[in-house]
């Protein structure tokens, strides 16, 4: 028995004496040493082990989920931040459709904004020399005659005006 190396030598007397008394023997229960077993001891390392490894483990996920938290929270921070910026100026940047206003006569570029009634204002700036050019080269096409009718302007790029087209398209459709 494990026990017997730490038990007093009294047992002896001590049993001689119950027996003299010739008393009821009697069995409780007392919170003792009990000396590990080789078995035990290393039940014990690898539940150690275990936990070391696991405790490493659960320390890994919770830097996890406080940099998932903290990602989180900046983000809110943001959007509170956002709001109260937005709150503070009384307006937000928005593409809005604006109406192009190309003047010839005065050679300037007008915008107006479309999502305000009457359509307010937003820029002018004088035409470029490209505008400019583009608008000669649009006036020099539209100014051709049709080759057929010789009255009617031609289409830009085309030898004859859109009648006369359609009435060539019809003729070439009636001889296939
Ligand atoms: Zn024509």
């Amino acid at each position: 028995m494990p026990q017997e190396k730490n038990q007093p030598n009294v047992a002896a007397d001590d049993f001689a004496a119950l027996a003299a008394a010739q008393v009821e023997p009697e069995i409780i229960r007392e919170m003792l040493k009990v000396y590990l077993n080789p078995e035990q001891k290393e039940m014990l390392g690898q539940n150690m082990a275990r936990g070391i490894s696991l405790l490493a483990d659960l320390k890994a996920q919770l830097d996890t989920a406080k940099a998932q938290f903290k990602g989180r929270i900046t983000a809110v921070e943001g959007e509170i931040a956002e709001s109260a910026r937005m709150l503070n100026i009384g307006y937000q940047m928005a593409n809005v459709e604006c109406r192009v206003i190309r003047n010839f006569e005065h050679k300037t570029v007008t915008l107006y904004r479309m999502d305000t009634d009457p359509e307010e204002l937003v820029s002018e700036r004088p035409m470029t020399r490209d505008e400019l050019q583009r608008k000669l080269d649009f006036d020099a096409a539209q100014a051709a005659i049709c080759t057929r009718c010789g009255e009617r302007p031609a289409r830009s790029g085309d030898d004859l005006c859109p009648q006369c087209d359609e009435e060539y398209q019809a003729e070439m459709a009636k001889k296939d």
